[in-house]
């Protein structure tokens, strides 16, 4: 019998957090009195998180498990469990506890009145200052890059209609950032309030060089503006430089000319090679996402399943 509920929960590491996560998750999940699956992504853990999974898997009827090959990252982990998933609504939540498990009943209740997508909006966050402003950037760039509106895109804590799934499973792009991509599917998105707590264990797997990759994955996985912008900035530094070049012819002829300005000529030419170079950097992010995509490689490598029959 197919499950009406699936819980989908990347797993990176996290060998401490799994017990504690599955001792609220569990009769979170029955609480709601709807049939569940469990679908657990061991994202290439170099800890004993594998060996408790199977475990998990091995007890309870409900929970599956997905082994990845290698580390592939969240997104793909919870694409992963997109793809073989079978639950009418579809529920992301992260191993580490800093989503309650407890707010389950009341995203499935938000779906249920005709919602496709449901974010959630962290109340008194739990993270790091440096990781809240990293937020901020990327939650005030996705809503003017892309003309969507939301609130909170980086919690993960969501829950999917059946039809966004299938959006998204026919989707083949290798890097992508799940709630932007649900976005674009979505025909009556809402958001509700859930709490925030901080990471039970361990440490978070983002480190600052993550985050700006995951940045850029938003920025030109979901739009050219990056690119117009750039391109529209050309067009006015070429007028403002033109500008300056026939003010200089003038001032020759009347001051004669000048040599000492030698060195504001160099600070603005350094100031153009600096755009120069960030232009082509942004192309080239393009130029490398459109090499991924045609290279056609698989997004991610399963080794083995557990659980799934
Ligand atoms: N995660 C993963 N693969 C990765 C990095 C993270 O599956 O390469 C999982 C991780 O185990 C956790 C979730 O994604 O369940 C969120 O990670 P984390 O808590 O480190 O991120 P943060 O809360 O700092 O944004
Ligand atoms: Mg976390």
């Amino acid at each position: 019998m197919e499950p009406y509920l699936s819980i989908v929960v990347p797993v990176y590491n996290e060998e401490s957090n799994l017990a504690p996560l599955m001792e609220r998750l569990y009769p979170a999940a029955r609480s709601t009195g709807r049939s569940f699956e469990i679908i657990f992504t061991n994202d290439g853990s170099r800890d004993r998180s594998l060996e408790i999974l199977k475990a998990m898997a091995q007890d309870y009827p409900e929970v599956r498990v997905i082994e990845f090959n290698g580390n592939f990252g969240q997104h793909m982990a919870i694409l992963a469990a997109f793809e073989m998933c079978s639950g009418q609504i579809v529920i992301t939540l992260d191993a580490d506890l800093q989503n309650p498990p407890e707010e389950i009943s009341r995203l499935v209740a938000e779906i249920e009145s005709g919602h496709d997508v449901v974010g959630t909006i962290r109340q008194k966050r739990q993270d790091s200052i440096f990781r809240k402003l990293a937020s901020r950037i990327v939650n005030i760039t996705t809503n003017k890059m892309t003309g969507m509106e939301m609130n909170d895109y980086g919690c993960m804590l969501r829950a999917y209609h059946r039809n966004v799934i299938e959006n998204i499973n026919r989707c083949g792009e290798s890097t992508t950032f799940i709630p932007a991509l649900a976005q674009t599917f979505a025909a009556n998105p809402s958001e509700i309030e859930v709490g925030h707590s901080e990471r039970a264990a361990g440490e978070s797997k983002y480190s600052l060089y993550r985050l700006i990759r995951l940045n850029f994955d938003l920025m030109t996985g979901f739009s050219v503006v990056p690119l117009q912008l750039f391109a529209l900035f050309g067009i006015l530094t070429s007028l403002f430089s033109l500008a300056f070049g026939l003010f200089l012819l003038v001032r020759r002829f009347i001051v004669g000319s000048e040599v000492e300005g030698v060195f504001t000529l160099f600070a603005i030419l350094f100031f153009f090679i600096g755009i120069i170079i960030m232009g082509i950097g942004i192309v080239g992010e393009y130029v490398g996402r459109i090499y991924q995509e045609v290279r056609k490689r698989p997004r991610y490598v399963v080794r083995r399943t557990y659980g799934f029959e």
